[in-house]
Order: C-alpha cells, then sequence, then structure tokens
C-alpha cells in the first residue's frame, strides 16, 4: 500500500499533469525509469556533497553541484513532456563527469564500470523506438572512455589516495555499477515480458471476441455484409449466400456492382438514396427491399449497416446486417388488401342500405297511389289500365329483388364450373328474354360459332349475357330503323373474348368508366336500379375475366367480356 502511494507520488512528481495523457506505455515508463535514475543521482551526489564537506575535502564539490543543477533540469523537463531532452541532458553531463573522474582518479579504483552501467542505461531509456539516440550515446561513453584512457592522467593529476581508498572505491564502485547493470537489465526484461503477457491477453481477447461474433453471426436469423471501399469488393457471409438460394461460399466475394443485378429495379432508386445518405450524409442506413434469389424470385430483406469514415470523411468500408422479411411482408400485403376490400364492401353496404331502401320503396308507394286512385275509379277501362302500371311496378320490384337475389349469390357462393357451349347458352338466353319489355322492337345476332364450349361457371355466365342483354333492350334506340344486338365470340389461347354490340342509345364517354359502379344509373332514360353491370363485373371478375365497354352517344355501345377457357375447350 505504501510503495503503491511512493509510486504514485513519484510518478506524479516527474510526469506531473501529463500523467496516462495519450503517451504510450513505453514512453511513460521509460519517462518514470529516468525520474528514478534522477533521483537516485540526485541523492548520491547530495549524499557525497555532505561528505565531502564533512571531511573537509572540497575538490569534488564543483562536479557533484552542476550534477545536481542538470539532474534538477532534467526532472524540470521531464515534467515538461520534454522526454529526449531530459534523458539527454541527464545522461550527457553524468557520463562526462564520470569521465572526468576516471581521468582524475587511479585506474584501479574501477570508475570504468560505469561506463558498462552508462550504455545499458542509454539503451534502457531511449528504447528502441530511440535506437539512434542510444547508439549515439554508446558512441559517446566509448570516446569519452578511450580518450580518458589514452590521455592517461595528462589532463589532471590523479590524487593520491591510499590503498585502502582504492580498494574500498573498487568494491564500492564494482558493487553499484554491477547492481546498476543489473537493475537495468531486469527492467528490460520486465518490459518484454510484461509487453508478451499483454499480447497474449490482446490474442486471447481478439479470439474470444472473434468467437462470440462467429457464433453471433450463426444464431442471428441474418446474413453479415462488408463492403469495401476502396478494392469495392463485397463480402457476404454464407447467410446470405443461402438465403438467396446460392451455395454457402458461392457469394462470398462479389464486385460492388453485383447489388445492380441483386435489388428489385423498382427499390434500387430507394436504396440508392439511403446508401448515399448514409455515406455522405452520415444518415442511418436502414432500409427494406427485394433481392433477387438465384433462382429469379425475389425475397423482402431489412438491410442495415454502418460506414467507416477516414478523418476527411471519405468512406473507408461499411458493414451490416440483412434479414429475411418476406413472411411479414406477405402477410402486411394481405392486411392491406383485407382492408381494402373491408372499405369497398362498406361502401357498397351503405349505398346499396340507402338504395336498396329508396328502390323498394318506390315502386311499392307508386303501388298504393295507383290503389288510391282505383278505389274510387268505376270505368273499367281506367282499372285496367291502373292494373298495367301497377303490374309494370311490381316487375320492377320483382327484379330489383332478382338482382339482389344475383349479388347475394354471387358473393356467397363458389364457382361450379362446367363444359358450356356458348352458341346454346346465348341462345338460351335470348328465349328466357321473349317476353321482356319491347324485346319485339329488336334483332338478335347469334355469331357464335357452334362449336365453341368453355369450362366456366354456366349459371354466372348466363346472369352476365343476361344482364348485358336486357340494357341492350332497355336502351335501345327507338328511331332506329333496325334495332340489333350482336353477339361474336372468340377463341383465344387462354380466354375466350365474347363481343356484344348494340346499335342502342349509346352512352355518354365522360361516364362511361362509371357505369360499373354500384347503382349508377347513367341518364334519366335509365329504368333499373343501376345494379345490374355492378353485378355483370363482379360475376365476370369472380370467373376470372375482364369487362368493358366502348360507346358513342347516339350511336350505340360494344361490351366486351373476357372469360378464362378453363379446362376444356374447342378450337
Ligand atoms: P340500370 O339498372 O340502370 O340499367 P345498369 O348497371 O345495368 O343499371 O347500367 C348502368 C347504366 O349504364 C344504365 O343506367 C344506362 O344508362 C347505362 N347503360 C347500360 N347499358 C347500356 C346500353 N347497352 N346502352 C346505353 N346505355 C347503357
Amino acid at each position: 500500500m505504501a510503495l503503491e502511494r511512493l509510486k504514485s507520488f513519484l510518478q506524479n512528481l516527474y510526469l506531473g499533469k501529463h500523467k496516462g495523457q495519450e503517451l504510450d506505455d513505453e514512453t511513460q515508463q521509460t519517462a518514470v525509469l529516468t525520474g528514478h535514475l534522477v533521483l537516485v543521482t540526485l541523492f548520491v551526489c547530495v549524499f557525497y556533497t555532505f561528505l565531502e564537506i564533512n571531511i573537509g575535502d572540497l575538490f569534488y564539490l564543483p562536479f557533484y553541484a552542476m550534477i545536481i543543477l542538470f539532474s534538477i533540469g532534467a526532472l524540470l523537463l521531464l515534467r515538461l513532456q520534454r522526454y529526449t531532452l531530459a534523458k539527454s541532458v541527464f545522461l550527457f553531463p553524468v557520463i562526462t563527469i564520470v569521465a572526468l573522474f576516471t581521468s582524475i582518479e587511479k585506474h584501479e579504483t574501477g570508475l570504468y564500470l560505469y561506463f558498462i552501467a552508462g550504455c545499458l542505461c542509454a539503451f534502457t531509456l531511449f528504447g528502441y523506438a530511440q535506437r539512434g539516440y542510444a547508439i549515439f550515446t554508446v558512441l559517446y561513453i566509448l570516446l569519452l572512455f578511450s580518450l580518458s584512457y589514452l590521455l592517461d592522467h595528462q589532463l589532471f593529476e590523479p590524487v593520491n589516495v591510499s590503498e585502502e581508498y582504492v580498494r574500498s572505491s573498487f568494491i564500492f564502485n564494482f558493487l553499484i555499477s554491477t547492481l546498476a547493470s543489473v537493475a537495468m537489465l531486469y527492467y528490460l526484461m520486465h518490459v518484454n515480458v510484461r509487453s508478451k503477457r499483454h499480447l497474449q491477453a490482446t490474442a486471447d481477447e481478439l479470439k474470444e471476441s472473434r468467437n462470440r461474433f462467429e457464433l453471433a453471426i450463426l444464431g442471428s436469423s441474418g446474413g453479415i455484409w462488408d463492403w469495401n471501399a476502396k478494392t469495392q469488393e463485397l463480402f457476404l457471409s454464407p447467410r446470405i449466400a443461402s438465403m438467396l438460394g446460392y451455395k454457402k461460399n458461392e457469394l462470398r466475394l462479389v464486385e460492388s456492382d453485383w447489388i445492380l443485378k441483386a435489388i428489385h429495379p423498382d427499390d434500387f432508386d430507394r436504396f440508392e438514396k439511403t446508401f448515399e445518405g448514409h455515406v455522405k450524409k452520415k444518415k442511418p442506413f436502414e432500409i427494406e427491399c427485394r433481392f433477387r434469389t438465384k433462382s429469379g424470385e425475389y425475397l423482402w430483406m431489412y438491410d442495415t449497416g454502418h460506414a467507416e469514415w477516414d478523418s476527411n470523411g471519405k468512406v473507408l468500408r461499411m458493414v451490416g446486417t440483412v434479414v429475411d422479411i418476406t413472411k411479414r411482408k406477405k402477410a402486411e400485403h394481405a392486411l392491406k388488401e383485407q382492408k381494402e376490400m373491408l372499405e369497398k364492401t362498406n361502401n357498397e353496404l351503405d349505398r346499396f342500405v340507402y338504395s336498396t331502401s329508396h328502390d323498394l320503396r318506390a315502386p311499392l308507394s307508386s303501388i298504393l297511389g295507383l290503389i288510391n286512385i282505383a278505389q274510387v275509379s268505376c270505368d273499367p277501362a281506367e282499372l285496367r289500365s291502373l292494373l298495367d302500371m301497377m303490374k309494370g311496378r311490381v316487375d320492377a320490384l320483382n327484379t330489383f329483388i332478382d338482382e339482389i337475389i344475383d349479388y347475394s349469390r354471387n358473393s356467397r357462393t363458389g364457382i361450379d364450373k362446367t363444359t358450356v357451349s356458348l352458341f346454346e347458352l346465348v341462345g338460351e338466353v335470348i328465349e328466357s328474354l321473349q317476353y321482356y319489355e319491347n324485346y319485339q322492337k329488336l334483332v338478335f345476332h347469334n355469331n357464335v360459332p357452334k362449336n365453341l364450349t368453355l369450362c366456366t361457371d354456366r349459371g354466372r355466365l348466363k346472369i352476365i349475357l343476361n344482364n348485358i342483354f336486357v340494357n341492350a333492350i332497355k336502351y335501345h334506340d327507338p328511331h332506329q330503323e333496325e334495332a340489333f344486338v350482336s353477339l361474336d365470340a372468340e377463341m383465344h389461347k387462354h380466354w375466350v373474348m365474347i363481343r356484344v354490340e348494340d346499335n342502342g342509345i349509346g352512352i355518354d364517354e365522360d361516364i362511361q368508366s362509371q357505369i360499373f359502379d354500384m347503382f349508377f344509373r347513367a341518364s334519366e332514360q335509365s329504368v333499373g336500379s343501376g345494379l345490374g353491370l355492378y353485378i355483370t363485373k363482379e360475376m365476370t371478375e369472380k370467373l376470372g375475366g375482364q369487362i368493358s365497354v366502348t360507346s358513342r352517344k347516339g350511336h350505340g355501345s360494344t361490351f366486351i367480356v373476357k372469360i378464362p377457357v378453363g379446362n376444356s375447350r374447342t378450337p
């Protein structure tokens, strides 16, 4: 505890407020070591200064004073973070003064041994990173040694000391220099072992994190991608490959433009925008888009990622994950369809309730009115005409109820397919209409090939044809010399095209698109409920077909019904 506190105190003393601040481990360690050495040197010099003063020999005092001064300077430089200068300011003067001592003292005192410690000290303090400084220091030490040895006391007169002094000095110098050298070596070994342990710990940590990462990839339902902006290569994890129907390593490393082919063309612009937004403006990269599988189908994927930028804001790489969300998307789509259908049904129901109550009440009110008149009338001719009118109202009511039943049946019952001869069916419908009002005023042309058959719901097709014919009768042009309804049918590869043409009053171009709507009546001449064509369209669609109209006001109308052929067809 006390040792820890001393260590921390000394570190504070050498490094000051810079302790632990953006310095790598080696720089800090050698700075602390320099501080320790400077402090020990200071302590030794102060000790000797007092000793010399005590024995009254002041010859070495200026040297000690110089070492003390340089040591204090080195400590200050350490605190100022000028580490290299601090080491030089400490090492060079001390070595130089030791060299001076060697030329003053007899060789036998063993002062030369400090040169060895000095060389080791240079390498320890400057470290491998500053080995140039260390080599220079060693060369300087060798030069000083050579000079002091070659000059051999020519600079200073050797001090006359007793044999006893020489012997004890040698022992002292040997011990100190050896201890110093051992301390340096021990320090270097310690650093080495610590670095190795640190390296091992880092490697273990890396291995652990890699294992964790691999397990996470395996466990996750998503795949990983990694894009290298420099090489423009895109790494795709085996999970992505298998999601898209490829073999595990088939897509491992692909070119960036693989994305161009993989993403659904409709999603590409959105993808590019999100990507650019992230790379250039650092907006989150998160998108749902379709990716092409090997077999050509598309899967919905949830794609997220994050880029790495350099100091200039240039993107270096981007890593992300993709998760298959096709099931969720399909469910969402089905839900949307159901919602739309529900809205449509609700709207229709609203209009249905409103129009039905009106259309049911109107003929009833009219009949009541006619009954009132009949009750007070005694004229048989008038009574007959009133009865005719009542019949007309009852017929209208009957038709309306029939239409509602048709509508209800269409939405509730399934399709019952049989092989149908279109020629016969058309004949049947025309025959059933012969008692319809104004039927006699029109000529029917059944041009359907007699051998044309299709596999469909006979009942529904009959109602479709019936409704179109009824309209042709209802909206015939009384001014036409010969009002007609002409029916043709053509067999195509997958469907039969039925064409019903009349030369009736025709329909205004701007309302043609609305005539298939529920309760839509095109004009005042309209005599029905406005349900006929709506039911016709619903039924055609139920059979998998389509209905359309082309018409010119005053010239006539042509209805085209396309019905799928089904399994059975005749050329
Ligand atoms: P409605 O019961 O009023 O006849 P429909 O749904 O059958 O209702 O037709 C909608 C409207 O389309 C009619 O009101 C009519 O104005 C117009 N229409 C339908 N068929 C013809 C046709 N063959 N010629 C002219 N107008 C037509």
